[in-house]
């Protein structure tokens, strides 16, 4: 919901998916129920904040770039441990994997954690900006930010022969759990970035993620380790086969 500021602004307000079936199971008993509904949302003024990146340099094309990341803003009212706490530890985590493992990777792998992603995608934006003035050359980003739940999937925004090669490398992916590799979009921060030779949504299971999607229940204890892990490995694998192979 956005205003616009010739108009008058008329107060609106988005409810979650287990009060809008609260409210429409009280409905179907009451067709004449009446409900208050009492707002104290504000808007503050605007506020400097910033994108963290940190990066491997590639060891043989360091001008090639691959962008893994994820939001480090969050819905008010939970602490955003799936939206998207999952996604930058994720992130954060595919470094720290090159580094455990001691993996020189070819193309410069670079942990990018977007602020402003919920309201705005203020650092989406600006970092695309930066990658263009900059005449940055970024082969492929990855982002994660659809919940630390158990691998499934990527999207891949790219051209057929891209999507193709890509799809080769399910036979090592499916050891992180990774059933299918498809055409699809890929994510909000990483659309900005131009002239990639593919984009890639990593794709958890989403049968719980609306348990917790922008609510309070979105807290720390509601991911499980192994799962986050797994989707570490998985985007861990994918930036490797990209960085070693090429697109
Ligand atoms: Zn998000």
């Amino acid at each position: 919901m956005v205003y616009v500021d010739s108009l008058p602004k008329i107060p609106a307000a988005a409810i979650g998916y287990l009060d809008s079936d609260y409210l429409h199971n009280e409905l179907t008993k009451d067709s004449d129920l009446k409900i208050n509904l009492s707002m104290n949302c504000k808007t503050f003024p605007e506020a400097q904040s910033y994108n963290v990146i940190a990066e491997i340099t590639g060891t043989e094309f360091p001008e090639e770039i691959i962008v893994v990341g994820g939001h480090f803003d969050s819905w008010d009212v939970g602490c955003g441990a799936h939206d998207d706490g999952a996604g930058c530890v994720q992130s954060m985590e595919v470094l720290q994997l090159f580094k455990e493992l001691d993996i020189k990777p070819k193309r410069t792998i670079r942990c990018v954690l977007f602020i402003n992603e919920e309201n705005g995608s203020r650092g989406g934006k600006d970092y695309g900006k930066y990658a263009e003035t900059n005449n940055e050359n970024h082969i492929a980003a990855i982002e994660s930010d659809r919940g630390g739940f158990t691998p499934i999937g990527f999207d891949v925004d790219s051209d057929s022969s891209v999507l193709n090669k890509i799809k080769t490398w399910i036979s090592v992916l499916e050891k992180s759990g990774i059933h299918w590799i498809r055409k699809g979009g890929s994510g909000v921060d990483i659309q900005y970035i131009k002239n990639t030779k593919a984009k890639l949504g990593y794709v958890p299971d989403s049968q719980r993620y609306m348990d917790v999607h922008h609510s309070a229940n979105d807290t720390f204890d509601s991911v499980h380790p192994r799962e986050l892990e797994l989707g570490a490995a998985s985007i861990a694998i994918m930036a490797y086969l990209i960085s070693e192979e090429g697109l």
